[in-house]
């Protein structure tokens, strides 16, 4: 387990950030939604310092591939064409990606981390994941980047 796990704030938003915060991750809930993966749905926000959303993406196979969810089902063929999120969001970004911050609804696995570290992101906000990528967090602190946990809250909480 990696020695890097901030505490995470309040479930209930105590400050404007956390308000914020708390937005950002119910729109990464309602892009993971779209997602046609039966097993697995991500959803991720790229957002710079106004507060504009930059770019969006959930799980996903590339654009003008096959999306079926037959796909899905077999796991070699989904492993090898699979975007995840994040890399949906930084891809699908209008702008620089510069000194954004990233709000995900799961945490962030090894590779996204590395993608995630080279956009130049420094800011990544996700609740706290059953699946846990201590690698990451490593990854992000070694680069400077700011990782803020959320609890992992009910469904209700982020909406
Ligand atoms: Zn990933």
């Amino acid at each position: 387990m990696s020695e890097y796990l901030p505490s995470p704030p309040s479930p209930s938003p105590t400050t404007k950030q956390e308000m914020w915060d708390l937005r950002f991750l119910s729109m990464a809930r309602l892009v993971a939604s779209w997602s046609k993966d039966p097993s697995t749905k991500c959803g991720a926000v790229v957002v710079n310092g106004r507060r504009i959303v930059l770019g969006l993406g959930y799980n996903g196979f590339p654009r003008n591939m096959k999306d079926n969810e037959e796909l899905y089902q077999d796991r070699e063929t989904k492993l090898s064409r699979v975007i995840h999120a994040e890399m949906n969001a930084i891809l699908n970004s209008s702008s620089s990606t510069q000194g954004s911050t990233l709000y995900t609804t799961l945490e962030p696995c090894n590779r996204c981390a590395v993608h995630i570290i080279q956009a130049g992101i420094k800011k990544v906000v996700t609740p706290m994941s059953y699946d846990r990528w201590p690698e990451s967090f490593d990854y992000f602190k070694e680069a400077g980047v700011e990782m803020v946990l959320y609890p992992p809250l009910p469904h209700h909480m982020y909406m």
